[in-house]
């Protein structure tokens, strides 16, 4: 697609749509001289060149990729006018497009009435779930992996509410034994399971919590900030297909958290929050005396915690699902070349004598370490760092990220591995680029020499 060519389009519609009203004088303290801006500018460019290559398949590192074309463009369209979602009157154009992703979305996970909005971010998205839960359950904890994202135990602190850990298995899951043993002490109202999580990609067996619902009294929140549109991958007999049962269940449970700024192709600012129940409104009840002058229109403000959001991630996200929308043959082809990339490479990982596995991926986050002699944690911390650091500085560079492990996860997956240290950082790479399929070969090669030339140097 030509981005200069849509661009251009958007300015000019803005411009026609500006020149539809009567025309004003713009104020001389806005006017800045070409000169000085384009200085100003060059600075801005050579600061963004320090950036990493996130665009690249040669960048496997953490979570982070440019938007879709389509998301770019929505959001520079929408963002000329600079709707804010708050209220109806802040962004009528908009607030009717959140409803229609938020509707969208719903129906990727199954949830019949579509309640819910769009969040900045993941964070908040799961701020208001554990509001809601809190506000249901006075007085009850809120359970969840260690695992899980650190955000629970912090916003557990900022609402005041009690959390409880609970081990994880040797997959990266929640332990379900151990969570029942908790649930059987009576004090919690509330289970967070989160489908992918942030280190691992591991998803909690929501369908056997689920199960649990009949026996004990608690709230579900699934926290698919990263996984969500995994969804998509279900249900079909490819390779990449994933196990259906802990996707479907998600339609069962109470809330669910999904970031379009991680798997949906958007940039940052765009996180979402559906629940099932749509009673659960009540609780953000209240009234204001300067915003919500279209009583009976549709405020996103009176069901969410955060007050402005850019209405132009709405438009982005809408004009991506035009285009892309959260479908198996949307979507998903975008999912599930990340997915076979992951598979691909992990069987590459598995065989090779100089890379080991931590463990098989579930969704599409690859981890691993170098084969180090002696096999000890703290060879293994060692090597993965100078690894990161020295991959991103080759001719022929490769970006990645560590994962910090326990010393108790790492040797429960690789008994021969000695326990030297409480943690190791290993290495982890989100492949979370569709292009990464054809380049996985290299990728690997890459890799593979560069832990070559580290354990030679010894
Ligand atoms: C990224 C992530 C979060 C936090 O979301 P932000 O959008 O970064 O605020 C929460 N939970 C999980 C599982 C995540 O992957």
């Amino acid at each position: 697609m030509d981005l200069m060519k849509w661009m251009v389009r958007a300015h000019e519609e803005n411009t026609k749509w500006q020149s539809s009203f009567p025309p004003f004088s713009p104020h001389p303290s806005m006017e800045v001289g070409d000169d000085a801006f384009a200085a100003a500018f060059h600075d801005l460019t050579e600061r963004l060149g320090k950036n990493y290559p996130f665009f690249h398949p040669s960048y496997a590192g953490h979570m982070v990729r440019p938007p879709h074309f389509a998301a770019t463009i929505g959001y520079l369209a929408a963002m000329l006018i600079n709707p804010n979602n708050h209220a109806f009157d802040g962004g009528p154009a908009t607030v009717e497009m959140e409803k229609e992703v938020v509707a969208q979305l719903s129906g990727m996970f199954g949830f019949q009435t579509p309640l819910g909005h769009l969040t900045t971010s993941g964070t908040i998205a799961n701020l208001e779930a554990l509001y809601v839960a809190r506000e249901l359950r006075p007085g009850q904890g809120v359970a969840f992996s260690e695992d899980a994202h650190f955000t629970h135990n912090r916003m557990c602190r900022v609402l005041g509410v009690e959390s409880h850990a609970v081990r994880a298995d040797r997959r990266g899951r929640i332990d379900v034994e151990a969570l029942e043993k908790l649930l059987r002490t009576q004090q919690i109202g509330t289970v967070v399971l989160t489908a992918g999580t942030t280190g691992l990609g591991a998803v909690d067996p929501i369908h056997e919590v689920l199960a649990l619902r009949e026996r004990y009294d608690i709230r579900i929140h699934v926290d698919a900030a990263y996984g969500g549109f995994f969804t998509l991958l279900t249900g079909s007999d490819t390779a990449e297909a994933l196990p259906p049962e802990p996707w479907q269940a998600i339609s069962r449970c109470d809330s669910v958290v999904v970031d379009p700024h991680k798997h949906g192709l958007q940039p940052y600012g765009c996180g979402a929050v559906l629940f099932n129940d749509p009673d659960v409104d009540r609780f953000y009840a209240h009234d204001s005396p300067y915003t919500y002058c279209a009583p009976d229109e549709f405020n996103p403000g009176e069901t969410s915690l955060e007050c402005s959001r850019a209405g132009a991630a709405a438009a982005a996200l809408w004009l991506t699902f035009q285009v892309l929308p959260p479908t198996p043959s949307g979507l998903g082809r975008v999912l599930g070349a990340g997915r076979r990339a992951a598979l691909e490479w992990s069987a590459r990982i598995a065989s090779s004598g100089i890379l080991e596995l931590y463990q098989e991926p579930e969704l599409d986050i690859v981890t691993y370490f170098p084969v180090v002699r002696p096999a000890s944690m703290r060879l293994v911390d060692r090597t993965s760092a100078a690894m990161l650091e020295s991959g991103a500085t080759e001719a022929d560079p490769v970006f990645l990220s560590t994962l910090k492990v326990r010393s108790d996860a790492l040797v429960s997956r690789h008994p021969g591995i000695t326990a030297d240290a409480s943690e190791a950082r290993i290495i982890r790479s989100a492949l979370m680029k569709p292009e990464f399929e054809d380049f996985i070969p290299h990728l690997h090669d890459r890799v593979e020499a560069l832990a070559v030339s580290h354990t030679e140097l010894r």
